[in-house]
């Protein structure tokens, strides 16, 4: 047996468990080895009831009695009453009715929980329970607990576990052995093997320590090499004038902010260098990155080259083709769009257009990676909203150039910075952390759905004064279907009855992309009062005179995605407000709370970041499965280890591919974070 073996083949899984383990994506001996607990229990000291003293306790004891009852909507608490020969106390659970079940009365479980006081009296709050009978020969120990694994157990995958402990100890070691000498780290399998079955508590963090400075090093590594391989690549030199810079600004209606200068002469010190720029250039909602965009475009339209600005969605591509219109027709820039609504005879004449130069800044959707699209000469290539595309994407643009062209690729969905100095360790990132002079911070509140009336007065006062007002409704359990209907519903609704005296549009994703332009042009006309739309709008749309967002089922939403909705208002000198309708009247989430409180999309990064990690916010688009099962970003000082590590690593010229399992891991990291 070794580490490819199909977990089927271990002593103790049947057919059914490793369907079950199948499922979780757990096939191979290797892939549960490395499936690792979530925490650990401690068994370690168990009382009886009679000696039990606040904080965490472990006891074991028989379920007398239990009942659960419902508190309100949303809440259900179990209590039981559970004994051991020194007496009895009280447990409870929140939210938790299998527990009855579970807890049959004749059998004796360990409960370990917190012991504290609540509602007047001392109890076990939310306490595990693990049936004695189940439990592995030495129970007075540190237990691991896993992920849940539907049908499974946690004792039926520590018994797995433990019988493959002899090949866990024979577990090859990954890096190079003079960094785990240097960084005093225990091996590999003494690792898994203290994770597995750790004896005292130190193991835990002696096998932390190792497997996530591993994955900090195999992450800031493959940052090191991606700049590495850029720095060998040969880019196009666009100088820098300074009067053509000076003249565009000029001509701008408003003066930049600080940030939209620094962000901007950084990009054009970029053009000047041998090297492709590569470039990230991080912004809030609202924070004006389109000018700064525009403003480089300019540069290389003067210097003979052509700029491709990418965006995901047909409202945004057309979007960005009007401003960018304005600004750069003045002086004599042509602008063309295409995305794929662009056909027959006008599409021929633009593609012609593009290969002969004539146009100099193209924009579009996806439209643009296409193959019958050929560039004349391309410098500059921007995409908005870069998560939105996968790192192929990407490429397939850079490629329709003889040389690599310079990349900008913006986001509003600010990568905290603690996770973009680990992910992209070395590389370039401009900020955009002031908002244009004279906004208003948006005010943002939590509402409960009972009080739907008085909104609905609120929404109104704002439109008689003028404004206008977004209505979002979410994607119910995923289903697009669910969502048109929904957002349908809630049209018909405040048409027929509330806002009968208003004008009101409708958009959503089954729209043809000429009806989206059409309602989107009219409310932007402010011929639409109110846009009950889904969550199209999310990203980069740019209707100032919209001064309210009333979000239903706010619950529903992420909270970045919360975020860059709210910023479709707030883009202009007006007060503007964002109302987080719940789903609900329970109480709202943390994640509400925070949306509630703060405006700094920096600041809700890290946030979300703490409450979800890395792997469910960057998950899918953005950086693949970047997925960091141990490491902490708040673990600075690890962090500046694998950092140095891999410095010190590719310094020394040592060819990485000595390493097989080590390479494929950072060709695969490298791979999630490049940008280009
Ligand atoms: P985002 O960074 O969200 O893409 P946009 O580029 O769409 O922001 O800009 C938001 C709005 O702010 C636009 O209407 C733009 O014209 C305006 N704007 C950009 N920069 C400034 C500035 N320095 N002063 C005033 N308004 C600005
Ligand atoms: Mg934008």
């Amino acid at each position: 047996m070794n580490l490819l073996s199909p977990l089927r083949n271990v002593k103790g899984v049947g057919e059914k468990t490793g369907e079950q383990f199948s499922q979780a994506g757990i096939h191979t001996v290797g892939d549960l080895i490395t499936f690792l607990p979530r925490t650990h229990e401690d068994f370690s000291h168990i009382t009886t009831i009679a000696n039990i003293a606040p904080g965490k306790a472990t006891i074991k004891a028989k379920c007398e009695s239990i009942t659960t009852r419902p508190v309100r909507r949303g809440l259900r608490i179990t209590t039981a009453t559970l004994a051991d020969e020194t007496g009895k106390l009280q447990a409870v659970w929140f939210n938790q009715p299998y527990r009855a079940t579970q807890l049959k009365p004749d059998e004796e479980f360990y409960f370990s929980g917190d012991f504290e006081f609540n509602y007047n009296r001392y109890q076990l709050t939310n306490p595990s329970a693990e049936k004695v009978s189940d439990m592995p020969v030495q129970t007075d120990r540190l237990l691991p607990v896993y992920r849940s694994i539907k049908g499974l157990k946690t004792t039926l995958v520590r018994k797995i576990l433990a019988e493959l402990r002899p090949l866990i100890t024979m577990l090859p070691e990954t890096l190079p052995s003079t960094i785990v000498k240097n960084q005093k780290l225990i091996s590999r399998s003494d690792a898994f093997i203290a994770m597995h079955f750790p004896k005292v508590s130190e193991d835990i963090e002696k096998a932390r320590e190792r497997l996530g400075f591993e994955e900090l090093f195999e992450l800031l590594l493959a940052s090191q090499l991606n700049r590495q391989e850029n720095a060998k690549l040969k880019g196009w030199h666009i100088p820098f004038e300074q009067s053509v810079v000076k003249e565009f600004v000029a001509k701008l209606p408003f003066a930049l902010t600080g940030a939209q200068r620094l962000a901007a002469w950084e990009i054009l010190q970029d053009f000047e260098k041998a090297v492709p720029m590569n470039r990230l250039l991080q912004g809030d909602v609202g924070s004006g990155k389109t000018v700064v965009a525009g403003l480089a475009a300019r540069q290389a339209a003067h210097e003979g080259f052509q700029t491709a600005l990418m965006a995901p969605t047909e409202i945004l591509a057309s979007q960005h083709a009007e401003t960018l219109q304005k600004l750069l027709s003045p002086f004599g820039v042509t602008v063309g769009l295409l995305t794929g609504s662009v056909k027959g005879v006008a599409r021929k004449t633009l593609y012609a257009a593009i290969a002969d130069g004539s146009v100099q800044v193209v924009v579009g959707t996806h439209a643009l990676i296409q193959e019958t699209v050929s560039f004349y000469k391309l410098g500059f290539v921007v995409i908005d909203e870069q998560h939105r595309f996968g790192v192929k994407q990407r490429q397939e643009l850079l490629k329709k150039s003889k040389h690599m062209p310079h990349l900008l690729a913006m986001t509003a969905t600010p990568i905290p910075r603690s996770l973009a100095l680990t992910v992209y360790g070395e590389l370039d990132i401009s900020i955009l952390n002031e908002l244009p002079k004279g906004r208003k911070p948006i005010k943002t509140k939590i509402w409960s759905p009972n009080s739907r009336a008085q909104l609905y007065e609120l929404v109104d006062m704002e439109l008689s004064e003028g404004r206008q007002a977004y209505v979002i409704c979410s994607l119910i359990d995923n289903n697009p279907d669910n969502e048109l209907k929904s957002v349908q519903v809630e049209y018909k609704k405040l048409q027929n009855s509330i806002f009968k005296h208003r004008k009101i549009g409708l958009l959503h994703g089954k729209m043809k992309s000429d009806e989206k332009e059409s309602v989107m042009s009219d409310f932007a006309a402010g011929s639409i009062d109110i846009l009950v739309s889904t969550t199209v709008v999310e990203v980069g749309v740019d209707v100032p005179n919209a001064t309210v967002m009333l979000i239903e089922d706010a619950d529903r939403f992420g909270l970045s995605q919360l975020h860059q909705l709210r910023g479709r208002v707030g883009r202009s000198v007006y007060q503007s407000y964002c109302y987080l309708v719940t789903s609900t009247s329970a109480k709202p989430s943390e994640r509400l709370r925070e949306v509630e409180r703060s405006n700094d999309g920096f600041y809700l990064a890290e946030v979300d970041l703490k409450l979800r990690g890395p792997g469910e916010i960057y998950g899918r688009s953005q950086h693949g499965a970047l997925n960091l099962q141990i490491a902490t970003l708040a673990d600075t000082k690890l962090i500046k280890r694998a950092q140095d590590a891999a410095k010190a690593f590719v310094a020394s010229g040592e060819d990485l591919l000595n390493y097989k399992e080590l390479a494929a891991a950072v060709q695969y990291n490298q791979r999630l974070t490049t940008l280009n």
